[in-house]
């Protein structure tokens, strides 16, 4: 069964269609990328797998219906967020924001952050630190460590290379194949660099003003002309 499964998803703004009859699936442990440029519509499909923005269409999460639930119970249900443009709260501790994901956690809090230390030895090393003073690679760490906090099922990673230098890309990009290999974590990332995407994913979907345009493995994709030049610099 997917793990997540995705049934003609529509949202709007007001009267704006930004997702059009989208649909997709996510099978448990794999990665997939959703690319697109800017405006396609990725933030908002997350957005809507988290419960931020209303949606018509259906969702499920290992077989339960979730579509129309809040956030907190998406984050109960085992789905973590990390958001584009981090969402940190830039006068707290790298710790203290660390700690804002595990507000559902209880237990798992010690366990989880060693974790989150293990994966990221320099957020360990910056624990006492404000997020404001941290360069864009290590606020993007610690947005992904918030979201490990929680123990989720599956992350959903929205651009995370965006104003990012190659190397510090290359270090986030081995992350999420750690998080993957050895945590079995089912992961669904947005990027407007396909390439980063690809070296990541095994199945990805190309969003085109919010509709999906075309969805296969990179091979299936390169066969496309058209889309090779578009996206993959081909
Ligand atoms: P980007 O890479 O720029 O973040 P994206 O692919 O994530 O792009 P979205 O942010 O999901 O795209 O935006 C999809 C469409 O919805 C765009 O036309 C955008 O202008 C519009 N949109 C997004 N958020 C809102 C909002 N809060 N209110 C109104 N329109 C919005």
């Amino acid at each position: 069964m997917s793990l997540i499964k995705i049934d003609d998803l529509c949202a709007f703004y007001g009267k704006a269609q930004a997702l059009s009859n989208v649909s997709l699936h996510v099978e448990p442990g794999e990665t997939i990328a959703i690319v697109g440029a800017n405006g396609a519509g990725k933030s908002t499909l997350l957005d809507c797998i988290m419960g931020l923005v209303k949606t018509t269409g259906q969702i499920t999460l290992d077989g339960e219906d979730i579509t129309g639930r809040k956030p907190g119970y998406m984050v109960r249900a085992g789905i973590g967020y990390a958001p584009e443009r981090f969402n940190l709260f830039p006068h707290m501790t790298v710790r203290d924001n660390l700690l804002v994901g595990a507000y559902t956690a209880r237990d798992d809090i010690d366990k989880n952050m060693e974790a989150v230390h293990r994966l990221f030895p320099r957020l360990a090393e910056r624990e006492a630190q404000e997020t404001s003073t941290q360069s864009g690679g290590e606020r993007q760490m610690v947005s992904l460590g918030r979201a490990l906090m929680s123990s989720p099922k599956i992350l959903l990673v929205d651009e995370p290379t965006i104003g990012l230098a190659p190397k510090v890309c290359a270090e986030i990009a081995e992350v999420l194949k750690r998080l993957s290999a050895e945590l079995g974590l089912t992961v669904i990332i947005t990027e407007q660099n396909a390439n980063f995407a690809l070296s990541l994913a095994s199945r990805l979907y190309v969003l085109e003003g919010g509709h999906v345009t075309a969805t296969g493995t990179a091979e299936e994709l390169a066969k496309d002309d058209q889309l090779a030049k578009s996206y993959f610099g081909a």
